[in-house]
């Protein structure tokens, strides 16, 4: 039978992450599931956890734990003959035991950014709210200065992107982060990669994952795209 390979991915806004995942399920034929994603299909689908979920969005909150999970781990559930990195899900120490009673992790991946580089990330930060597609001003520009590459429509500088709100957005990170570091920690799968630049860290993701994943076989490969 064919090894299944689970791993999460998490970091603060500005570390990467969307990046790192695609290169990973790109590289090693994971099926990418980000939790924002879910989301936006549920919201868009007006489905019951979806509708519930607009509501905390639209504050700039949190979705709760309870509404997460009824959300996600169905899905992932489903997901039996598949691999996958889950990106943006676990945030809390509620959402990781939740995962952790509805399947086994192999490699929980952290990307331990400093404070400034995040900042300065965030600052050139621009999303298409509809998708949530994102661009960095300096390092992935749109076409069109302020415009989405695919609609046309006008993107946005989001409030809690805006150097007033980034500090305490990204001291509650981590504060909320914490407790998920150290139950993986705990378990023994937690590998933190502390580095300015994607392209430094990604070798290291890249080395890590080629020593676990060579056990799975090309039918426990999914497709990248969540
Ligand atoms: P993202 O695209 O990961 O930034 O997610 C978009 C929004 O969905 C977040 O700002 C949260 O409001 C919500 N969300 C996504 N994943 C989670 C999660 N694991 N726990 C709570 N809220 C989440």
């Amino acid at each position: 039978m064919s090894k299944l390979f689970r791993a999460v991915i998490m970091g603060p806004p500005g570390s990467g992450k969307g990046t790192i995942s695609e290169r990973i399920a790109h590289s090693f034929g994971l099926k990418h599931l980000s939790s924002g994603d879910f989301v936006r299909e549920n919201i868009s689908a007006k489905t019951e956890a979806g509708v519930l979920a607009k509501t905390f969005i639209k504050k700039g909150l949190l979705v709760p734990d309870h509404v997460m999970t009824r959300l996600l781990l169905p899905r992932l559930e489903e997901m039996t003959k598949c691999s996958w990195l889950l990106d943006g899900f676990p945030r809390t120490l509620a959402q990781a035991e939740a995962l952790n009673s509805a399947c086994d992790l192999d490699v929980a991946i952290n990307l331990n950014i400093p404070l400034e580089t995040l900042k300065e990330r965030l600052r050139h930060r621009w999303i298409h709210p509809p998708s949530g597609r994102v661009y960095n001003m300096c390092f992935n520009p749109p076409r069109v200065q302020g415009i989405d590459d695919i609609t046309g429509e006008p993107l946005i500088q989001q409030e809690d992107d805006r150097p007033e709100a980034l500090v305490a957005r990204l001291r509650h990170y981590k504060d909320i982060a914490k407790p998920v570091i150290d139950f993986y920690k705990a378990k023994g799968i937690l590998y933190t990669y502390s580095d300015t630049e994607t392209d430094q860290i990604w070798p290291n993701i890249s080395t890590l994952l080629s020593t676990k994943i060579p056990t799975i076989q090309s039918d426990a490969r999914c497709a990248s795209t969540h």
